[in-house]
C-alpha cells in the first residue's frame, strides 16, 4: 500500500481486513470484511428491489445478484463489480489523517483480525439464507460502512454517515428517529444510548469540518 493511496492486490489481502471499492464514479463507497479462502463478507440492502434486467448468478461463489440482500458472503469479484480493491486504515495519526480523503482511515484502534473475522461471520451465520442479521439496512442508520466497522471496532459509526449529513442536512431527521436495530445487535454501544450516539456524531461532524479547512 502506497503512502497516499489505500490501493492493494489481492495477494496482500488478509483475513480479517476492512476493505472497500467506489462505486457510480465516486458516489459512495461499498464496504466489507475479506475472511479469508477469497471470500468477503458485506452487507447490502435488506429491501427487494425492482430490476429490469437479469443479471447472471456467479459461477464461484454462487451468489444471485437478482435476489442477494442483506449479509451476504460472496468472492471477491462479487464484492468489487469491476473496481479497484481498497483496504480501510485503522490506526493512523492525526498527521496522515488530515491527508486522506474522508470515509478511507480512521485514527481509532480496531480490534485483532480473528476477532474481526468471528464477528462477521457470526452475524453472517445467524441468517445466511435471507442475511437478516444485522438487522435492516438503512443509509443514515445501518449500512454497509457500519458493518465493516462494526465487524472492526465492535462499535458502528459511519464516516458516510457524517459527510452525509454535512452535505444533506438531514441531521435533524437521523438525530429524532430512534434506531431500528438495536434488537439484531443489542451489543453495539451506539444502539444503547441514541443521544450519545447523537453527541458523537456531533463530534465527529466538527472534526470533519476543521480538517476540510
Ligand atoms: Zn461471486
Amino acid at each position: 500500500m502506497s503512502l497516499l493511496s489505500n490501493r492493494i492486490s489481492r495477494e496482500e489481502l488478509q483475513p480479517g481486513d476492512h476493505i472497500y471499492a467506489y462505486r457510480k464514479a465516486h458516489a459512495y463507497s461499498h464496504h466489507g470484511i475479506y475472511v479469508g479462502e477469497g471470500r468477503v463478507i458485506h452487507f447490502v440492502a435488506t429491501k427487494e428491489k425492482t430490476r429490469s434486467t437479469r443479471e447472471p448468478r456467479c459461477s464461484d461463489c454462487k451468489n444471485d445478484p437478482n435476489t442477494a440482500r442483506g449479509v451476504l458472503k460472496t468472492c471477491v469479484d462479487c464484492f468489487l463489480k469491476g473496481h479497484g480493491l481498497l483496504r480501510f486504515e485503522y490506526n493512523v495519526s492525526q498527521d496522515r489523517f488530515k491527508f486522506k480523503h474522508k470515509g478511507t482511515c480512521s485514527t481509532e484502534s480496531c480490534d485483532p483480525r480473528d476477532e474481526t473475522v468471528r464477528r462477521a461471520s457470526e452475524i453472517f451465520d445467524k441468517d445466511p439464507t435471507h442475511g437478516t442479521g444485522f438487522g435492516e439496512y438503512d443509509l443514515l442508520k445501518n449500512n454497509c460502512e457500519d458493518f465493516a466497522s462494526y465487524c472492526k471496532r465492535g462499535t458502528s459509526v459511519s464516516e458516510q454517515v457524517v459527510r452525509a449529513m454535512s452535505v444533506g442536512n438531514s441531521f435533524a431527521d437521523s438525530s429524532n428517529s430512534s434506531s431500528t436495530s438495536s434488537a439484531a445487535s443489542p451489543s453495539r454501544i451506539d444502539d444503547a444510548d441514541n443521544n450519545s450516539k447523537t453527541a458523537f456524531l456531533i463530534s465527529k461532524a466538527a472534526s470533519f469540518f476543521s480538517s476540510v479547512s
